[in-house]
């Protein structure tokens, strides 16, 4: 009889320190950080947040001159001549000294709802892309006109959209070589560089939040 218990207390013993271990192994499992897949860029934009690429490279550092919601005058404007008067709808990402073509991109996928040349921007484009399940409008303005895509056109994230355009030249209506990147509070057709009043801001949202 004692041999039955004794057996029994082994067999006992070897059943506890095998749920032991399992429970060891998948707590001590769930407690390690989870390894994530390595996600490979494949488009030459740097990346931004997991669902949205930038659209230009050096996006954020570049931004140097006009922010977004920026009150700009002749008189106070870090852009001299100034033209223009009113609150910033976007924001300028700066690339006077650089000679090579400088390729602008795909924040999201998207299509393609305006494509022209404009007063003030030279060639403009927009795509209409969704934010959070809500469609938007985004703009890219001082375009070459010759690289601009085709209305309707369905774009990729991270594809190349266009060109900038060559500074102080009808490409970009005599502006320095720069970006122009605006993102609308909705999907409305609305090419307006700057605003009069803070109210009338509010149709567009601070490029930098969204990435
Ligand atoms: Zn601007």
């Amino acid at each position: 009889m004692k041999k039955y218990l004794i057996l029994f207390t082994i067999v006992l013993l070897l059943a506890l320190t095998y749920l032991f271990l399992r429970y060891f192994k998948t707590s001590n499992q769930a407690g390690l950080p989870q390894s994530t897949p390595t996600l490979t860029q494949t488009t030459p934009s740097p990346t931004a947040s997991p669902s949205l690429v930038f659209p230009i490279s050096q996006f954020k550092e570049r931004i140097t001159k006009k922010p977004f919601g920026a009150y700009i005058t002749p008189q106070n404007s870090p852009v001299q001549p100034e033209r223009f008067i009113g609150y910033h709808t976007g924001v300028d990402v700066e690339y006077e000294e650089v000679t090579t073509d400088v390729p602008v991109y795909a924040i999201s996928d998207g299509t393609i709802v305006l494509a022209e040349t404009a007063s003030g921007y030279g060639g403009v484009l927009m795509i209409e892309i969704e934010l959070d399940n809500t469609p938007h409008t985004v703009l890219y303005g001082h375009l070459r006109p010759s690289s601009l895509p085709k209305v309707g056109q369905k774009v990729k994230k991270g594809e190349q959209l266009a060109v900038l355009g060559t500074g102080n030249s009808p490409e970009t209506d005599n502006e320095r070589r720069h970006l122009h990147f605006a993102v609308l509070s909705d999907n409305r057709l609305d090419i307006k560089g700057y605003v009069q009043t803070k109210n009338e801001l509010a149709g567009w949202l601070d490029p930098l939040a969204i990435f």
